[in-house]
């Protein structure tokens, strides 16, 4: 299945700003692309045509909005809740009931490592341990494509290089397809199954490099 396509997409901001041109871009079921690209090529402005927070002005965007998660460089946790309250928010949002609302909480809080902090409030938490709680809050309702906007960008190296394994690891364990902008060719290589490459102004996609899978995740 389709989970993200754009087709001969262009963006042109109100101001007359050419953002995209021509954009060809499919995201199936089991495919983490990452693009890179210079400051300014417009990967933002992809993200944001795929979340819905812009419109394209030209060709065609498919994308299942209902299913889709937005993974911010600030993990925006509400800082009068703990952990586990701030993991539970969307599931209270979507009106799933206690009990679901927190079993699936609690999966998640496992599956991102933090067990054991679960009363822990935002500030008691490095930058690494608040990312995750963001990536946990979204995996409860188990989207079926993650949009990552350089996730990991204010975070030291170590602590960068450690969430990059974890989300591999959640992407071959969970279901879902994924598109992630980054600076890095390194994480760009380390964690796709395609790296997409942008740049100019007006952005486009100048290169694909498909990574062959064993590689390098053996
Ligand atoms: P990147 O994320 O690769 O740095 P952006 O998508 O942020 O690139 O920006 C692409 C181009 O669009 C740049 O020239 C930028 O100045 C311009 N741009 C971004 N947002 C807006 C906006 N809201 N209005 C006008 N121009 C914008
Ligand atoms: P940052 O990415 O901000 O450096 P990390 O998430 O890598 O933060 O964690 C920083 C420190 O927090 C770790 O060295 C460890 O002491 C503690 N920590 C983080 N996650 C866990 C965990 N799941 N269990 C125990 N300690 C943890």
């Amino acid at each position: 299945a389709t989970n993200l396509r754009f087709a001969g997409t262009d963006k042109t901001y109100a101001d007359g700003t050419v953002a995209l041109t021509g954009v060809d871009l499919e995201i199936r079921q089991g495919d983490f692309v990452s693009v890179v690209g210079p400051s300014g090529c417009g990967k933002s402005t992809l993200l944001r045509l795929a979340s819905g927070l812009e419109e394209p002005t030209g060709g065609v965007m498919e994308v299942d909005r209902g299913s889709l998660a937005y993974v911010f460089q600030d993990a925006t946790l509400l800082p009068w809740r703990t952990v586990e309250q701030n993991v539970r928010l969307l599931g209270e949002l979507h009106h799933l009931g206690k009990g679901e609302t927190r079993r699936r909480a609690a999966e998640a809080i496992e599956l991102v490592g933090l067990s054991g902090f679960e009363k822990h409030m935002p500030h008691q938490l490095s930058g690494g341990m608040r990312m995750r709680t963001s990536l946990a809050r979204s995996l409860t309702l188990a989207p079926s494509l993650f949009l990552f906007d350089e996730p990991f960008g204010a975070l030291d190296e170590i602590s960068r290089e450690r969430l990059n394994s974890e989300l591999l690891t959640l992407f071959t364990t969970q279901e879902f397809a994924a598109l992630f902008i980054t600076h890095s060719i390194n994480e760009a290589v380390f964690l796709s199954t395609q790296v997409a490459v942008m740049s100019g102004r007006p952005g486009r996609i100048v290169g694909r490099v498909d990574v062959p899978f064993p590689y390098p995740r053996d």
